[in-house]
């Protein structure tokens, strides 16, 4: 398109209609989106007529659209083909360059679940497995929609010139009760019509037939919320790096940006993994959750993962193959001796466990991966010559090992000492191995017939690191793809779909997230569609001067004294106040006034204690156990009194 505009031609607040018409001069041959030509269309009036000054009319819009898109990926390009379908001005900004985009959805496996509508139930009861403990984020309700979601994609995607005829049960967790059901959409043995290429085709012909239009190299950096109402009327993208642009949304703005994986920050942050690196995009810096967070987003399992699975870094391209654990279908670990070492030189899981998505077992419980940083593979000659551990590595690996990408030496101590783990631990390592495999039984649950016994030298190590395919966290959304608030409402005008925010919570069962995006991406836009974004008349409050602050007086509780009545105090988990009786020189009562002792703990020694030192005419009793500090805090408070009453 022919896009020029420049600051200074930017509408001004004040000059609404009269800059309006430079720029829609400027914006010539956009047939998706209009350059405002005058006050918002959604901008609200007065009840009587008159036009209310709102927030939408302070902001220098540059251009109107119905529906914002921030993403170019599976969810975006779902949307994009709703909106257009729909008849909706639409505007997809995605950050990255041209052929750049399409986020993880382009480097992902291109399977997406699908159900049959007979189905339906099983799939269900399988669903509710996979949701694990997350009972509050994958309710009975978002499992009804997610499962619902499965039994329409097929459908969808044939309808827009997908390739269908590839089902294949694929369960991730094939123990599950109904996991024979658990159906995914495949790619045709030559990758014709497969997920994104299939999107992109879409989106060229839409562009091509001016029913949309995408902005790349243009991130959203900040959504714009009315102060009154709290709806998001739109958004600020940086277009091409040299401009900001109020881009004014009347139906609203979709999230559908991705998740944080390339964020190191927030990855340290929400999933403790500081070293993990993402198999997929480099753009997915968890805009989007910043930026719905600016305006009130809760947000909802940030922790969720799709990994960690532990693989070969490139040094040079940085990039992670995906080969040697989590799929078990290639991996050479399983055929030859070769194990996993952690930063102590010792294994630290089960090699050929064949990870969910980043989850083992753990004594009956699904949890993600402990893993260690840095950490090794280490095999015997025997393991080199049987075949290269990745598919692109050369026959007996000599070039990698002659790159210094694979650390050879004659003994496993002289390994240990060139990577860098104490040798002690990595021989007794191997020789405790060697062990399990005559055994036929390792404590790390690697199955027997995967257990063979390090042979003679030479040894070899090269290093693996966390990676992982996405992160599922992000601002909580509800069935209807709207993002909600700390209170759990909907943010008026903001709506996500994708991985941003998914509605898995920890166990993941794969093509999920595809399937997801598609149903997401439908359901956002049509949901916007039948609202539209409005700005509330701005109130202004009556200037007036602040009172000054005055501290109120505080008053301290008063307590009846005399007749022998004594107050005293103590330090347990607060300050405890005790009033004692005496009947001349024997104690006749203690109570205890106030206190911050611990319910059905502390509680305890109030019961207890008092009556104990009158029954003892002393305060050399006993404190109640588990409750020392209270009992304590008592029996210290009576002597304080006691010491006034002489
Ligand atoms: C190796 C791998 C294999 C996988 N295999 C599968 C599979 O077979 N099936 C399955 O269901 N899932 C799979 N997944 C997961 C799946 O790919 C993703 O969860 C899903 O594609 C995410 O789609 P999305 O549209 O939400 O995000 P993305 O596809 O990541 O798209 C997000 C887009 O937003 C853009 N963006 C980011 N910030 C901004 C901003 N500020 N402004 C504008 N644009 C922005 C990004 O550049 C990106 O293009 C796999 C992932 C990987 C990495």
């Amino acid at each position: 398109m022919s896009y020029t505009i420049s600051r200074r031609d930017l509408v001004s607040a004040a000059g609404i209609a009269a800059g309006a018409a430079a720029a829609a001069g400027l914006a010539g041959g956009s047939a998706a989106y209009a350059a405002t030509s005058e006050k918002s269309s959604a901008a609200s009036g007065a009840a009587d007529g008159s036009a209310a000054l709102t927030y939408a009319d302070t902001v220098a819009w540059n251009y109107e659209v119905d529906v914002l898109i921030v993403g170019l990926g599976g969810a975006g390009a779902a949307a994009a083909i709703t909106a257009a379908q729909q008849g909706a001005r639409t505007l997809v900004v995605e950050k990255a360059p041209e052929g750049l985009d399409g986020g993880n959805t382009k480097f992902c496996s291109q399977r997406f679940l699908r159900t049959e509508e007979a189905d339906r139930d099983k799939m269900v009861e399988y669903m509710k497995q996979v949701r694990g403990l997350y009972t509050e984020d994958m309710s009975d309700e978002v499992i009804d929609y997610l499962v619902d979601g499965y039994t329409r994609t097929a459908a969808w995607y044939e309808s827009v010139g997908g390739y269908v005829d590839s089902p294949k049960v694929d369960p991730e967790f094939p123990d599950f009760v109904n996991s024979d059901i658990v159906v995914k959409n495949w790619t045709a043995d030559d990758y014709q019509g497969a997920f994104w290429p299939t999107m992109l085709r879409n989106i060229e012909q839409l562009q091509q037939d001016g029913k949309i239009e995408v902005w790349h190299n243009s991130p959203a950096v900040r959504l714009i919320q009315d102060p009154v109402s709290r709806t998001v009327l739109g958004a600020v993208v940086d277009k091409d790096g040299d401009e900001q642009l109020s881009i004014r949304a009347t139906h609203g703005v979709l999230l559908a940006c991705g998740g944080f994986e390339a964020n190191n920050q927030m990855v340290q942050d929400y999933v403790d993994m500081p070293k993990c690196v993402p198999l997929g995009t480099q753009y997915n810096t968890g805009d989007g959750i910043k930026m719905a967070q600016a305006v009130g987003a809760d947000l909802w399992h940030m922790s969720a993962t799709s990994g960690p699975f532990f693989e070969f870094q490139d040094p040079d391209t940085k990039v992670c193959y995906r080969q040697l654990l989590g799929t078990l279908s290639y991996s050479t670990l399983k055929d030859v001796a070769a194990i996993v070492v952690g930063a102590d030189g010792t294994r630290f899981m089960p090699e050929t466990v064949g990870l969910k998505h980043g989850h083992i077992l753990f004594h009956g419980l699904w949890i993600r991966v402990p893993s260690s940083y840095p950490s090794y593979v280490v095999f015997d000659e025997a393991a080199r010559t049987t075949k290269p551990f990745y598919r692109v590595w050369s026959q007996g690996m000599e070039d990698e090992i002659a790159k210094g990408w694979i650390t050879k030496a004659d003994t496993l101590e002289d390994l240990a000492d060139a990577i860098g783990v104490p040798s002690d631990n990595l021989a007794q390592q191997v020789q405790d191995y060697n062990g399990y495999c005559d055994a036929g039984e390792d404590p790390l649950g690697r199955p027997a017939e995967y257990l063979f016994p390090f042979g003679s030298g030479p040894y070899y190590a090269f290093p693996i690191t966390p990676c992982f395919i996405n992160t599922q966290g992000g601002p909580v959304r509800n069935t209807s793809c709207q993002v909600l608030d700390t209170n759990r409402e909907p943010i008026p005008g903001l709506f996500s779909a994708g991985e941003i925010g998914s509605f898995y919570s920890s166990l993941y069962q794969g093509a999920g997230n595809v399937a997801e995006c598609i149903m997401t991406g439908i359901d956002s836009i049509t949901n916007m569609m039948k609202q539209t974004t409005e700005a509330a008349p701005l109130e202004f409050a009556a200037a007036g001067e602040a009172q000054q602050y005055q501290p109120e007086a505080y008053a301290a509780p008063e307590y009846e004294l005399g007749d022998g009545r004594y107050l005293g105090t103590g330090d347990g988990m607060g300050v405890i106040t005790a009033r004692v009786t005496m009947d001349g020189d024997k104690i006749a009562q203690v109570e205890v006034l106030n206190g911050s002792e611990t319910p059905g703990i502390g509680s305890i020694a109030i019961a207890e204690v008092p009556q104990a030192i009158v029954d003892a005419q002393s305060t050399d009793v006993d404190t109640v156990a588990g409750a020392t500090r209270s009992s304590d805090g008592i029996i210290a408070a009576v002597k304080d009194a006691v010491a006034q009453a002489k």
